[in-house]
């Protein structure tokens, strides 16, 4: 396959790239054309206007023609020096042939012809021109200085190779070229234990033979297609792939630079042999944005050596969520470690504002001391298997919390847990459940467990065992997330329950329309026949409060009357209440 470029003599060396780079924004080339023409235009003015012999009126005063030709000679050099300003070299060059060539016809007319006009058109013509080589001298120095300063600032001082920066700059001009590219990012398989093994120093040399060893690669044109290579940190690499027909191009010289850092790595008088991971995306397929582009690259070169795959792995959107998952397990895990998983309590009240208890509400703190909420990571704990733990966390903090206010005054609030579906069937959580009550030496029926009506569909038999062996214990059921789930009328008839939570998403519309308010009374109704108490959850505001009050409905749990709250303050709200 042959080399395909782009037309012009583009430098595609990594030098070359980064001088293109590093180089100055020019003005729109439409503005040198019309400078151009500015230039002629005032040219052939000078010619016509000396020999006119008429008059014209200027602010009221007879002005000769043959006076103007001077104004027009001086704007057509102004015309020269800003080409020269504004387009550099090629403006320069472009001056200095239109001076060059308009002399000799002013000094043979001077002269031969002895027109005495023409002699300031020399004199403009020489100042033009030693104006020009003094603007472009100057310009060209600080251009240069610039240009060095900028060069420096997208060169990774280790390796000589392109930083981050270089790669990331690359990357949007190919994207606002509207180019296709592929990046592939590189990652030194244990380099950590390299550097720890061998010191820093060995570290360093590993980094600058890989580092030579590309740049030599990528310089030579030892691919079929154009690459940049860069450094982005530590010990990741980049390389940005041009110039491909197929993926199949891309993957062949991702082979070739795998193949290259694969070769013996001499060192120090030794020999080693080192991989890497290796993980890419395509522009545009993948992203449409460097940012994304290097992240997209970085989370499939993550996942290649998740699954310690040396071979390059392809970025897909899959990968993204799997990279989430892994990231929020390996959270979880630590926050279970050190103490950070604990619950907050939100109130309940009853609808003339008594307390009646609390929800208790799992929070997780990460190692930057974020909040991170349930929503995020209960769905990953349920994915991988860690929701018990966080369950039984909150359970035991939940029944510490119950302990403290019964030892103070004699109270029969509730503090309702959350008890995951694969939680509530595993086969010790019944002993597990009695252990934490016998612990704390309280009764079971200040704690209700909260399950959601899915409960019914992945095993009813022995989902209702459960719930009956739990409420022969003494602890209250509720059936939270009411209305959202299959809700079976039957279903719920068979389970032991005390407490019907109707879901956020209906109080949220309840007051909107008619047939809204009805639902939610229907709803309480169906709760009050089977005997329960109805609570709503979500209530957000008094007008809520009014609707529910009128509808009958027995409890609130909302933002409106209590946020869930740390420990220490839900105590103090206990023993108040
Ligand atoms: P949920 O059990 O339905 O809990 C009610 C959620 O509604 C809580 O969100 C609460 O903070 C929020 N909420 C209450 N009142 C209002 C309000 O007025 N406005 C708004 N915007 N929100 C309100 P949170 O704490 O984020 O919990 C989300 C879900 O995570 C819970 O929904 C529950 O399904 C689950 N969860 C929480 N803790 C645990 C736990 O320990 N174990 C298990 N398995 N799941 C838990
Ligand atoms: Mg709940
Ligand atoms: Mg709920």
């Amino acid at each position: 396959m042959s080399k395909i470029r782009r037309a012009g003599a583009e430098n595609y060396s990594i030098e070359g790239t980064l001088n293109d780079l590093s180089d100055q924004q020019r003005l729109p080339n439409w503005i040198f054309v019309l400078l151009l023409a500015l230039y002629f235009a005032c040219n052939i003015f000078v010619s016509i206007l000396a020999r006119s012999e008429g008059v014209m009126q200027i602010f009221g005063r007879a002005v000769p023609f043959d006076n103007l030709p001077g104004v027009f000679s001086s704007l057509s050099n102004a015309c020269l020096i800003l080409l020269v300003v504004f387009y550099r070299k090629p403006g320069f060059i472009t001056a200095m042939i239109l001076i060059m060539t308009n002399l000799p016809l002013l000094i043979f007319t001077f002269f031969v012809r002895g027109n005495v006009t023409a002699f300031s058109g020399i004199s403009n013509g020489l100042f033009t021109a030693i104006a020009s080589i003094v603007i472009y001298a100057t310009g060209r120095k600080s251009l240069q200085y610039q240009q060095r300063v900028r060069t420096q600032a997208m060169t990774d001082i280790l390796t000589d190779l392109p930083n981050k920066f270089a790669c990331t700059e690359l990357m949007s001009d190919l994207i606002k070229r509207d180019q296709r590219f592929a990046i592939l990012s590189v990652d030194i398989g244990n380099f950590k234990g390299i550097n720890d093994t061998m010191g820093h120093e060995f570290g360093d040399k590993v980094l600058k033979t890989l580092a030579d060893r590309w740049k030599e690669f990528a310089d030579n044109n030892l691919t079929e297609t154009t690459d940049f290579v860069g450094r982005l940190g530590g010990d990741e690499f980049a390389v940005i792939i041009r110039g491909f027909k197929t993926e199949e191009d891309v993957l062949q010289t991702i082979k070739e630079y795998k193949g290259a850092f694969e070769q013996r790595l001499e060192i120090d008088e030794s020999d080693y042999y080192m991989s890497a991971f290796y993980g890419y995306a395509m522009y545009p397929e993948d992203g449409a944005d460097y940012d994304s582009m290097l992240s997209f690259a970085n989370a499939a070169m993550h996942e290649a050596q998740r699954r310690g795959l040396t071979a390059p792995l392809k970025f897909t959107p899959d990968i993204l969520k799997d990279e989430h998952l892994i990231e929020t397990e390996r959270k979880i895990r630590t926050a279970l470690d050190t103490d950070n998983v604990f619950p907050y309590f939100q109130p309940q009240y009853d609808i003339t504002h008594r307390l009646r208890g609390f929800e208790a509400l799992a929070r997780m703190k990460d190692s930057e001391g974020n909040l991170i909420s349930p929503g995020e990571f209960i769905p990953v704990a349920e994915k991988v298997g860690l929701v018990d733990k966080i369950d039984s966390t909150v359970f035991a903090k939940a029944a510490g919390l119950v302990s403290d206010v019964l030892r103070q005054k004699d109270s029969n609030f509730t503090v309702s847990v959350n008890i995951s579906v694969k939680h509530l069937m595993k086969n010790n959580f019944i002993d597990e459940t009695r252990a934490i009550i016998d612990k704390y030496n309280i009764p079971a029926r200040n704690i209700e467990i909260e399950i959601t009506e899915s409960v019914m569909i992945e095993s009813a038999e022995k989902a209702l065992e459960r719930i009956n062996t739990l409420k022969d214990m003494g602890f209250k059921i509720a059936i939270d997330d009411f209305g959202t789930g299959y809700s079976s009328l039957s279903y719920l008839n068979n389970i032991p329950s005390d407490l019907l939570k109707i879901d956020k998403s209906f109080i949220d519309v309840m007051n909107d329309s008619e047939s809204s308010q009805q639902y939610v009374a229907m709803i309480v109704s169906i709760g009050h026949v089977m005997k329960l108490d109805v609570i709503s959850e979500g209530v957000e505001s008094q007008d809520q409060i009014e609707t529910l009050r009128d509808i009958g409905c027995d409890y609130i749990q909302g933002f409106v009357w209590g946020r869930p709250l740390p420990y220490e303050q839900a105590l103090e709200i206990a023993l108040e209440g």
